[in-house]
């Protein structure tokens, strides 16, 4: 049983989001990516969505708290000793260290932080071709890994987005934010002594080897 929580943290455009899915698949354990829960938000006109939407649509961090209520009502969910990963989260260290009251709260605690590391203008591509389906939140890339069918999702069959914070500009800015403000956070996990560092560059199957290999060492 995998019982771990795992932390996926890198600028935008690494592959975090495909990465968790295919390992929370791979051990059937229960991921949350804070962005497609506060896109979701978003989706459904929740207040909390509506009050992130100006923050996320110019590349900002949504406030701490906003962020952290919303995660702490999804692992107050999780039975006691099951593992899961979060993607995304946390992006500061203020929200690292409300992450560590809420585990210990829970009986859990980080036991492993991968860094995602690639080339920045090697993301920007992957991040500018990026199309998502609304409906199942898969990602598709217009060049690397398009749709069977068009600009159709391969499984709901619903017309594929851009997201709106997928444009260079913004993308820019995501990026400075990630150095400035969420790098600060590697520092934090290294003195824990639980931080891995990953290539991401690399095709998805060999960086998820590489990711079954540190879980294997870890278990
Ligand atoms: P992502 O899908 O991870 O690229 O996140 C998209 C946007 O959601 C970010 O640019 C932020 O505006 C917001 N967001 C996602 N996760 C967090 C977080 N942990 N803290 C603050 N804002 C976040």
């Amino acid at each position: 049983m995998f019982k771990s929580v795992v932390i996926f943290i890198g600028p935008p455009g690494v592959g975090k989001g495909t990465q968790a899915s295919l390992l929370a698949d791979a051990f059937s354990i229960p991921k949350f990516a804070t962005g497609d829960l506060l896109r979701e938000a978003l989706k459904n006109n929740t207040p909390l969505g509506i009050e992130a939407k100006t923050y996320m649509d110019s590349g900002k961090l949504v406030p701490d708290q906003l962020v952290l209520d919303l995660i702490k009502g999804k692992i107050a969910k999780i039975p006691n000793g099951i593992g899961f990963i979060l993607d995304g989260f946390p992006r500061t260290l203020h929200q690292a260290e409300g992450l560590d009251v809420i585990l210990s709260s829970l009986c859990h605690n980080v036991g492993l932080a991968i860094e995602f590391s690639m080339d920045e203008e090697e993301r920007i591509v992957r991040l500018t071709g990026r199309r998502l389906c609304p409906n199942c939140q898969r990602t598709y890339h217009i060049l690397f890994a398009p749709p069977k069918k068009d600009s159709l999702c391969d499984y709901c069959s619903v017309e594929l987005v851009q997201r709106a914070d997928d444009n260079e500009d913004v993308i820019r800015k995501r990026s400075v934010i990630y150095w400035e403000t969420t790098k600060p956070l590697l520092e934090y996990y290294r003195q824990k002594n639980i931080l891995m560092k990953v290539d991401a560059s690399s095709s998805i199957e060999n960086v998820f080897s590489r990711i079954k290999q540190i879980f294997s060492e870890l278990n």
